[in-house]
C-alpha cells in the first residue's frame, strides 16, 4: 500500500497507526483512535469526522423512525425532572413528532434535553426531520454560538419522552 505513511511509533508493542489523504472529504487524516474505530477508519481510509458520520449513517438507517431529529440536527430528551447535570440545564422543551417518525402527532415535554450531532446534507435530504420545537422552544444562531431557547411554559406539560419508543 502506497497510500498510507505509517506513523512513528513510541514503543514497538505500540499498535501501528498511519496517516492518509480522506478518501471522504480530501482533509489529511490518521486512524490513531481506539478500536473499533482506528481499523474501520483504516479500512475506508477516514478521517474522524467522515468516520463519525459513516456511524451516525447506521444508526440512522436503523433507528431513523424513533429518533428525535429537528432542524437536521438529533437530540436526546432525557426523563430526568429534577436534580443537576440534566440536558440544557434542566429548561422545559415540547417536542411534537412529525411523519416520518412513528410517533408522529404525538407530543412530549422535557426538562432533560441533550443536543447531539447535526446531519451532514445528503443526510438531511435522506433522513428527514422527525419532530419540531412547540411552544416557542427553538435553536437560535448568535455568531458563532448555538444556543437553545426552552418552551415558555404556559401549557400543561405533555407526557415525559419515556412515554414513547424512542431511540
Ligand atoms: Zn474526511
Amino acid at each position: 500500500m502506497t497510500d498510507i505513511t505509517p506513523l512513528p511509533r513510541r514503543r514497538e508493542s505500540d499498535t501501528q497507526c498511519y496517516s492518509y489523504v480522506c478518501s471522504s472529504c480530501g482533509k489529511d487524516a490518521t486512524n490513531s483512535y481506539m478500536e473499533p474505530h482506528g481499523s474501520r477508519m483504516l479500512a475506508a481510509r477516514h478521517c474522524f469526522y467522515c468516520d463519525l458520520a459513516v456511524e451516525r449513517e447506521e444508526r440512522l438507517k436503523r433507528d431513523h423512525a424513533r429518533m428525535t431529529i429537528i432542524d437536521g440536527r438529533i437530540y436526546g430528551p432525557g426523563n430526568r425532572t429534577s436534580g443537576s447535570f440534566r440536558g440544557m440545564a434542566g429548561r422545559r422543551f415540547d417536542i411534537e413528532f412529525l411523519a416520518p417518525s412513528k410517533h408522529e402527532g404525538k407530543r412530549i415535554t422535557t426538562f432533560d434535553l441533550w443536543a447531539g450531532e447535526t446531519l451532514t446534507p445528503s443526510q438531511r435530504e435522506q433522513f428527514p426531520d422527525t419532530a419540531r420545537f412547540l411552544d416557542g422552544a427553538r435553536q437560535a444562531q448568535v455568531g458563532e454560538t448555538t444556543c437553545w431557547n426552552g418552551s415558555d411554559g404556559k401549557t400543561e406539560p405533555y407526557p415525559l419522552p419515556h412515554s414513547l419508543d424512542l431511540a
